[in-house]
């Protein structure tokens, strides 16, 4: 049976992170059941997550989806950077004169400028450990102009976690609009950032009362029953006490 490398739902075992077979309802490689009432057995979701750092943070997996994004992005950029111009070319808008190959330049450099951006988040900065000292949501309104040129008032809300780190220095974690990282951290929450170019993400000392864990490598929220992220293959970094079991029949 082939791999099932496009379409909906999950591309990666939950329990062992193999590729998942085409219409295949129970894993291959492990003989945990995909679908059902009963794929997690009797296991609850609250507690599965458990209490203390993950010491998975360096698993090949995080390494492993990175390059296939580095990939990704960068054929996208080579097929944008020949297709475009292309486009632009057959339908009149562009000839091959000097100010046809200048558009070309300045679109393609375009596409590399933002594609390149995308993948910036990919170096390498310190950990650190901090506690969630306050959670804030603040109502705020702001000019924007229409299309005709109009001034109007347009609300919106900021959702703000405050994170005090070790080294007394305070961090805010802000999104407009977004209060999923705002309800996901509780105040008290220890934390620890990590800030490998793979990762770049936060971890939560205590998993214990979340029946919800963030994907470290692509931010996808999963089951805290799951051993690895079924949308990338990365494993998810639960309590070491927890420890990996791959006996999820
Ligand atoms: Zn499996
Ligand atoms: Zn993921």
């Amino acid at each position: 049976m082939g791999k099932k490398t496009i379409g909906y739902g999950d591309f990666f075992c939950w329990n062992c992170g193999e590729r998942i077979e085409k219409k295949a309802e129970v894993c291959p490689g492990c003989g945990a059941k995909y679908y059902g009432k009963d794929k997690y057995s009797n296991k609850t979701a609250l507690g599965a997550g458990g209490i203390g750092w993950s010491n998975q943070s360096r698993h090949p997996s995080f390494k492993k989806y990175f390059k296939k994004k580095c990939t990704v992005v960068l054929v996208w950029l080579i097929g944008l950077s020949i297709l475009v111009p292309t486009i632009l070319f057959l339908i009149g808008d562009i000839r091959l004169d000097s100010e046809g190959f200048t558009v070309i330049k300045v679109v393609v450099g375009m596409f590399w400028i933002i594609g390149l951006l995308f993948l910036y988040p990919g170096r390498n900065k310190p950990d650190w450990e901090g506690v969630v000292e306050d959670k804030k949501v603040i109502q705020k309104t702001r000019i924007r102009k229409d299309s005709e040129k109009r001034k109007y008032k347009e609300s919106y809300t900021d959702y703000i976690v405050s994170i005090r780190k070790q080294d007394g220095s305070l961090h805010e974690l802000k999104k407009e609009d977004n209060s999923t990282e705002y309800e996901y951290y509780r105040v008290g929450d220890y934390l620890r950032f990590h800030g490998s170019k793979y990762l770049g993400s936060f971890e939560k000392y205590d998993k214990s009362l979340d029946e919800t864990i963030f994907c470290a490598s692509c931010g996808d929220r999963r089951d805290m029953r799951d051993n690895f992220c079924g949308r990338c293959g990365s494993i998810l970094l639960k309590a070491a006490s927890v420890g990996f079991s791959a006996d999820g029949k």
